[in-house]
């Protein structure tokens, strides 16, 4: 009928406009090189803050001793206490906890939020056994990962430039959020000394490095997206301190606010960006990150129900709900592999109550869900690619076999198996066969908090 042929006339228009062909990648990459080289020159140069962590050294496996984290990131926040054992042991105990933020508190106040996490911590440090034993007279010291841009004045501060990711408490912005966690924790009278503030990115990064010492960059695929790497100090103008000795310090480059003419978007991207807490920020991070791929489906539904009548006479009421659509719900709706789609009819129904769909709008569903994510997956490629192409890595050196590793962690990343194999197949193809060969992406499993961890360890007031 009519109804249908708009139904595929809405797909052929949206897979049309999220095309990602390899020249458009790489002029991305490109742009994406050319933006890093601005953000580095001036503060406000680019779009891109690539912020200077003060990280300058990162972890080299002698770190020793009892150490806590904090991740605060997206919906969740963990808790963490590592005992370190140099070299030889590693880490040799680690206990973590999760604690998810009540939504409420992501909108209200900044004393609010820092009295809940305080709080949190607190408990968390009331159930510390035997195991971790603080030297006489010590302090317990906390790295703390915070996954929103940062412009720090030194390792252990900074202020909030803004928020993302859904979070917007205004009395935050503009201030120091290490001293905001340390009157909190004033308040629920715990004593701890916070010797790291780091970005997850930089966490990660650390966190990837001590392990393996070939990682130069570290990209986050979570609720939002970013990524961190190692420059070259005397290659980044608008650093006008000394230069550190080691000659290298760790760009936290808040690549989520990139963006570019280059970038495929749609009117599904304009209108959520529109209608989103941050209009006209983190562009890429809106057609990338787990926040908001599962949006971008139920929008492009949207459509599909109004103009052309995809679930029938009606539109679902549930399917007007901004966020309804989660992407671990799409990425269980991508992976279905049942004949009839059984999965993607029982979330329709579930998430929308449609109680029946038909095995053709079922993989309709499923090739929609393919476009959002390979479009956002191919784009993390080329930002990827843009790095690496900056640090001159992307090409194989004339005699040189110069291995490059990127640490990668978010759930998106993780449990999106069609996500992260596009990503990881896109990489490939741009560096090509031969230069594919000494780039490798790994799995850095909460790197970010063992990271934040490792750099208090290393900058610890006892050394
Ligand atoms: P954060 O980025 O908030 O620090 P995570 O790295 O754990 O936290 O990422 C959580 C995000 O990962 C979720 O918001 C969601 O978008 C995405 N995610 C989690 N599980 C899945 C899944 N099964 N499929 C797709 N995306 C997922
Ligand atoms: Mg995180």
């Amino acid at each position: 009928s009519g109804k249908w042929a708009r139904v595929i006339e809405i797909l052929r228009v949206l897979e049309e406009d999220c095309a990602t062909p390899i020249g458009k990648l790489r002029q991305v990459a490109d742009a994406m090189t050319v933006e890093m080289h601005a953000g580095l020159a001036s503060e406000g140069g680019s779009k891109l803050k690539m912020l200077i962590s003060y990280v300058d050294n990162l972890p080299s496996g002698e770190e020793h001793g009892f150490f806590y984290a904090l991740d605060l990131g997206g919906t969740n926040f963990r808790v963490m206490r590592v005992l370190l054992g140099g070299k030889q042991g590693r880490v040799v105990k680690q206990e973590a906890k999760e604690v998810s933020i009540p939504p409420h508190l992501m909108t209200s106040g900044s004393d609010e939020l820092f009295n809940f996490i305080a709080e949190a911590l607190a408990n968390f440090v009331a159930t510390e056994g035997e195991d971790f034993h603080l030297p006489e007279g010590r302090q317990r010291e906390l790295g703390f990962t915070f996954s929103f841009p940062v412009k720090q004045t030194s390792l252990s501060s900074g202020t909030l430039i803004k928020w993302t990711k859904g979070f917007s408490i205004e009395d935050t912005v503009g201030q120091d959020v290490v001293g905001a966690l340390v009157k909190a924790m004033e308040r629920v009278g715990l004593d701890m000394n916070v010797t790291a503030l780091v970005n997850d990115t930089v966490g990660t990064l650390a966190g990837g490095r001590y392990y393996n010492p070939d990682v130069v960059a570290a990209v986050i695929l979570g609720t939002g997206t970013n990524a961190a790497y190692v420059e070259r100090a005397h290659a980044i103008p608008k650093w006008h301190g000394l230069l550190p000795k080691s000659g290298e310090m760790v760009i936290n480059m808040e690549w989520g606010n990139f963006r570019s003419s280059h970038l495929p978007l749609t009117e599904y991207d304009h209108l959520l960006d529109f209608d989103s807490l941050n209009p006209g920020e983190q562009i890429l991070e809106k057609i990338i990150s787990g926040m908001y791929l599962g949006e971008i489906l139920r929008r492009v539904l949207l459509k599909m129900a109004d103009e052309a009548a995809f679930f029938g006479d009606s539109v679902p009421p549930k399917l007007r709900i901004p966020f309804i659509i989660r992407t671990p719900n799409m990425s269980a709706m991508h992976s279905d592999t049942s004949p009839d789609l059984k999965v993607v009819g029982s979330k329709l129904k579930d998430i929308l109550e449609v109680p029946t769909t038909s095995l053709k709008m079922r993989k309709v569903v499923v090739s929609l869900c393919d476009i959002i994510a390979c479009r956002g997956a191919r784009l993390s490629a080329a930002g990827i690619y843009g790095i690496l192409k900056k640090l001159g890595r992307d090409a194989p050196k004339d005699g040189e076999t110069q291995k490059s590793v990127i640490a990668m962690d978010g759930g998106l990343f993780e449990h999106y198996t069609q996500f992260s194999e596009c990503m990881e197949s896109s990489l490939k193809e741009l560096l090509g066969d031969e230069a594919s060969d000494s780039v490798e992406v790994i799995h850095s499993n909460d790197g970010s908090g063992v990271g934040a961890a490792l750099l208090a360890a290393s900058h610890s007031q006892y050394l």
